[in-house]
C-alpha cells in the first residue's frame, strides 16, 4: 500500500510536522524546561528512568496504554516489541516515534468498523496521524493524505511564488 511516493510523504510529513515552527519552538522549550529539571521522577512508580516529556517512565507508558486499549497491563511488554519492530518509526509519515512524547496506538481497522480489539489490529503512529485518521479505514486514510499532500505541495508551490526570499 505503501508505493514509492513514500519518500516524498516522509519528506513532506516531515516538513510539516519536525519544521512547524511554533511546534518546534514549543518542544524546544519543553525540552529545555525537562533539562533544568534533572533526575525528575516518574509520578506513577516514582523511579527515575527513562523520564519522557509525560512523567512517565517507559514502563508505566506502555502499561497505561495497554491498559487504556485492552483493559490489562499484560500487553505492555508486547507493546515495546512492536515499537521496536517497527524500528520506532510510524508507518504512514516514516517519522520517528518517542514514547510518550508523539506516540499513538491506532487499530488499523477502526473498532467502530468492526476491527477487532487485539495486538494483531493495533501499531504504533505519530499522534497527529492518528488525529488524521481517525475512525477511516486505512484506505480512504491513504487517499485522503495523497490528497492532502497535494494540496500541501500546491499551496507551498503558490507561497513560493509570492515570497520567493522564504523558498526553502
Ligand atoms: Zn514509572
Amino acid at each position: 500500500m505503501l508505493d514509492g511516493n513514500i519518500a516524498l510523504k516522509k519528506n513532506i510529513a516531515i516538513q510539516i510536522f519536525a519544521n512547524d515552527y511554533y511546534r518546534a519552538i514549543v518542544f524546544k522549550i519543553k525540552v529545555v524546561m525537562s533539562l533544568l529539571k534533572p533526575s525528575r521522577n516518574c509520578h506513577k512508580c516514582k523511579s527515575r528512568f527513562a523520564v519522557n516529556l509525560s512523567n512517565c517512565c517507559e514502563i508505566c507508558t506502555l502499561k497505561r496504554t495497554s491498559t487504556d486499549n485492552f483493559g490489562t497491563v499484560d500487553y505492555w511488554q508486547d507493546l515495546a516489541k512492536m515499537l521496536l519492530s517497527q524500528e520506532q518509526k510510524c508507518p504512514y509519515s516514516g517519522i520517528s516515534l518517542k514514547l510518550g512524547t508523539n506516540t499513538s496506538l491506532d487499530h488499523k481497522i477502526p473498532k467502530s468498523k468492526g476491527g477487532a480489539n487485539d495486538l494483531a489490529n493495533v501499531q504504533w503512529v505519530h499522534v497527529w496521524i492518528n488525529l488524521m485518521k481517525a475512525a477511516k479505514s486505512e484506505q480512504l486514510f491513504l487517499e485522503e493524505l495523497d490528497e492532502f499532500i497535494l494540496e500541501i505541495i500546491k499551496f507551498r508551490n503558490i507561497a513560493d511564488q509570492i515570497y520567493p526570499s522564504l523558498a526553502v
